[in-house]
This record gives C-alpha cells, structure tokens and sequence, in this order.
C-alpha cells in the first residue's frame, strides 16, 4: 500500500503494514534478530542476510514514512542527525558548498561547522526567506544542496519550499527540507519540489519522547538507491524495536497534531495579550513575516511556540523553571508539553555563532493535555 490514493490517515495506519504472512499479527512483529538462516549459500530467504542491511520491522517503517511523506523511498536511522550526516556523504564531495538555514537547529549547524566542515564541506548560513540573498550566495556549478528547514527551530521562520526548488534545479543542485517541526500531516515538501525531506523522527512521527530516531525520503529512485547503499555502508541505522515505536507512534499522527494545533493557538492567543511577553513566533499569526507562505504550504501551523519574555534573559530562565505541567526538557513533538530556554539549552551549541537565538527566549513545545490546565500552568509561570 504505497500508491497515494488514500488519505493521509490510512496511509499512516497501513502502508508497510499488511497483516504478517505467517501468523496474522495485526501488527508488524519486532524483529530482534542480528541474522538470517540462508537456505543455500547465495540463497538468503526473502532477501534478508544481515541486519544492518535489511530488517523487516524497519523495512515496514520505511514503506509507512515514504507513503506518508509522499516519496518514493524511505530511509530509518539511529537518529535525526544520522541521517543527515548520511544525507550530506551520500550527495556532497569534498569542495561542495551548501546553502543552509540562517537560524538552523543547532545540531545540524554543528554538523555543518565541526564536522563537515573538516572533511571539506563548505557552506554558508542565509536567511532562506530572503530569495534574493539565497541567489547571491549561490556559488552555481559548486552549491550542490540548498538545506531548508521550515518552519525552523526555534524562531519559527518560513522558508518558501516551491520557490527554493525551483532555485535548486536552476542550478542542477538538491532542496533538502528538514520537515521535522511540521510533520507530513501539515507539509509535504516532495510535492512542493524537495528532493529529500529529513525528520528527526525523535519528535512529532514517534511522538511520545520515549525513542530516538531519524528519517530521509526521497522522490527520485536512483538517490534512493544510492541512499539505501550508504544506509548500509555507513551503518547509522536504527534497532527494531526503536523502528516498531516509531511506526506505533506514526499511526496517530494526525489526530496527535490536530489537537497539538488547536492547542497552540489557544496558547499563542492567551500570550500575545499578556504583558510579561515581548513578542510570539508563531507562523498561524497573521503578523508573522512567514504567514503567507506557511498558509500556501501548510495546513496548519503546528504544535511549536516560541516568544521573547519582557523582562530579558533572567525573565525568561525563571518561567522555564516555574512551569509544572510543562515539563522542562529539551526536544519536542510528545503528547507532553515540554518548556525549554534555547539559548542555555538546544542551541547553546550556536553561541557567538551567527546563528545564535535570542537570549530572553522561551520555547514551548505544545503537548496534547487539556488546554486550560496548560493556560493555568502558563498564567502561574508567567506570573
Ligand atoms: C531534533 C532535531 C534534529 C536532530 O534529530 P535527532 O533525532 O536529535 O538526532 C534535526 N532537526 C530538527 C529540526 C530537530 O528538531
């Protein structure tokens, strides 16, 4: 069930995920085995010869994230970050240059500026909303991808997904869209022209902060094909049962971000009238400079909030630690609400960097409970 004629819904319930041949099993069994018995030499059964190249329970995994994502190919890893460093050897050579967002994640800037960086790999930070900066630091014949991520972590910036294609192809080289903080339910980049769409699946697919995982699909077969061989060879890949969550949490992907909407926005109206909050970042906002972009792209505009406290960098520490309910932690996506402080926490990594974030700035990761015991927690927070 791969072709893309049911909905969204279905597809995340079933894709990869008929009934086991032998027993029935509902759902797809884990499959904790290292190896596979051979039936003759040069005779493995169904394929399977050793698990870091082929696992069932991953392979239904990757069927489910390719159908619900659109793409033609689906590709399971360790984590967020293994894929993009699987990504990043699979298609870059040392001497490429890439284009990548002026406010990235903070783990894929490190992975650009300490590790790729050393093996040769040049690159330069561009506001990706700005078209016309994108196109000056375009380097034609040597920028082999443009890197997007939008909405992006954590001031929630939109970059145009169908212009930067268009951008990319001009020039023979890939769109990259890291569509972790959307998810396939609210964007769909591979229609929108991406070639590859990234996902620390860690976040909204698992959806329940109890598994660390990462994802690349691609609409193109002959990078799926090259990205299968160094999914092998580079050996980043994730155990079964980290596949078998994942694809558990999958199955309530839609209803999951529904209500994480339709808490947002409650949320993202009660702070924009409260006077202990300077700004909120929220692309639903008709103020946000990416409205009318994310309104073209998404469908709604998700479960991530960030705002500027009034009082400066000390305000904003003491309502991350004067939450109850939201819970102080890094990452984000799970049914749980979860406050962070980015310049202290996830993005301390991009200090003095141009990519630093604001210091008086909180991130809310807006989880599924009811919605006025978050409104209560927030109003005692913020006090
Ligand atoms: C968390 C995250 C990553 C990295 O994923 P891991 O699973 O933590 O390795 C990449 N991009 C974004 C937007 C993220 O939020």
């Amino acid at each position: 069930m791969t072709a893309n004629n049911y909905g969204f819904d279905t597809l995340a319930i079933h894709a990869g995920q008929e009934p086991d041949p032998r027993t029935g099993a509902v759902v797809p069994p884990i499959y904790q085995t290292s190896t596979y018995a051979q039936d003759a030499v040069g005779a493995p059964r169904l394929g399977y010869e050793y698990a870091r190249s082929g696992n069932p329970t991953r392979d239904a995994l990757q069927e489910c994230l390719a159908a619900i994502e659109g793409g033609r190919r689906g590709l399971a890893f360790a984590s967020g970050l293994a894929a993009e460093d699987t990504l990043l050897r699979t298609v870059c050579r040392p001497g490429d240059h890439v284009l990548i967002p002026g406010d990235a994640y903070g783990g894929t800037y490190r992975l650009f500026a300490k590790v790729a960086e050393n093996w040769g790999l040049a690159w330069t930070a561009v506001p990706l909303d700005d078209l016309d900066g994108v196109r000056a630091a375009f380097r034609p014949g040597v920028t082999r991808m443009i890197w997007a991520e939008t909405p992006t972590n954590p001031l929630l910036n939109i970059a145009d997904i169908a212009a930067l294609a268009g951008l990319a192809h001009e020039y023979d080289a890939l769109l990259t869209v890291d569509n972790t903080f959307a998810s396939p339910y609210l964007q769909q980049p591979i229609a929108l022209g991406a070639d590859v769409v990234v996902h620390s699946t860690t976040k909204y697919l698992g959806g329940h902060s109890d598994v660390v995982g990462g994802a690349l699909v691609v609409g193109n077969d002959e990078l799926g094909d090259q990205l299968l061989f160094h999914q092998n060879a580079m050996g980043a890949i994730n155990g079964p049962f980290d596949a078998w969550l994942t694809l558990r949490g999958i199955k309530t992907l839609g209803v999951r971000m529904d209500r994480h909407c339709d808490n947002a926005e409650r949320i993202v109206g009660y702070l924009s009238e409260h006077s202990a909050v300077e700004t909120v970042y929220y692309p639903g906002l008709e103020t946000h400079p990416g409205h009318e972009t994310a309104a073209k792209q998404m469908q709604r505009f998700g479960g991530m909030v960030s705002f500027r406290a009034a009082g400066g960098m000390q305000a904003a520490i003491d309502i991350c630690n004067r939450t109850k309910l939201f819970v102080l932690a890094e990452s984000l996506g799970g049914v749980e609400s979860l406050i962070e402080h980015p310049g202290q926490m996830t993005h301390l990594s991009a200090a003095g960097s141009p990519l630093e974030v604001p210091a008086d700035l909180v991130r809310l990761s807006v989880g599924i409970e009811s919605v006025d015991d978050l409104l209560a927690d927030l109003e005692q927070a913020l006090g």
